[in-house]
């Protein structure tokens, strides 16, 4: 999995492009070591919020849901662990549309507060996400990488405005077409998967 874009929306939200190359795996089905691997590193994720099609709990959807959508919950637990859960919770949502997109091409859209983080968190997850499956895993320090997003969300506050949290205040999705093919074939072309703890986008 591959990021190639990072957008910074006015709201306090970052919206992410990812790709998926052919033969990699879109989905986890069937490959269990990327959801065990997973909770071992974020034993806290399992117990995310998680609105997918069936209201399973996160610890269940992630046997067999898209890459890039465990991809935005790493990126949002990396966040909360900077912050230490402090603030209003953080959301996000994970679209595609193979019917126009290139297959294999996500949407990821996740709440930030502070920037500078956000960029470290979403190429920390990156890195997170393609070495679940790999042994390049024992190579991920994450409390070291936690400790440096923490110094560097210090400094960032010394020098810059900090944007104030508003992740009730949502952007209207720039694919409002996406939300109306939520229904899915058996080959999912198009898809939704959201995080919204209080408010649904309209
Ligand atoms: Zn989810």
């Amino acid at each position: 999995m591959k990021v190639t874009e990072i957008t910074f929306l006015s709201t306090c939200r970052v919206r992410i492009v990812v790709e998926i190359a052919d033969p990699e795996p879109y989905t986890t089905q069937g490959e269990a070591r990327i959801p065990r691997r997973l909770f071992k590193m974020f034993p806290r994720i399992a117990a995310q919020r998680c609105g997918n099609d069936d209201g399973h709990s996160f610890r269940r959807e992630a046997q067999a849901t898209e890459i890039p959508h465990v991809f935005e919950h790493v990126i949002l637990e990396i966040q909360d662990q900077v912050r230490r859960g402090a603030g209003a919770p953080f959301a996000g949502e994970t679209q595609w549309n193979w019917t126009l997109d290139p297959r294999g091409r996500f949407y990821v859209t996740v709440d930030y507060e502070n920037e500078i983080v956000a960029l470290g968190a979403i190429r920390l997850a990156e890195r997170v996400i393609n070495a679940l499956d790999s042994k390049d895993i024992a190579c991920l320090d994450m409390p070291r990488e936690i400790a440096r997003l923490r110094d560097l969300a210090r400094l960032s506050r010394r020098h810059h405005h900090r944007p104030q949290p508003s992740s009730r205040d949502y952007f209207p999705s720039p694919f409002p077409e996406y939300k109306e093919k939520t229904g899915f074939s058996e080959e999912k072309p198009a898809g939704l998967r959201e995080r919204l703890p209080d408010t649904a986008v309209a």
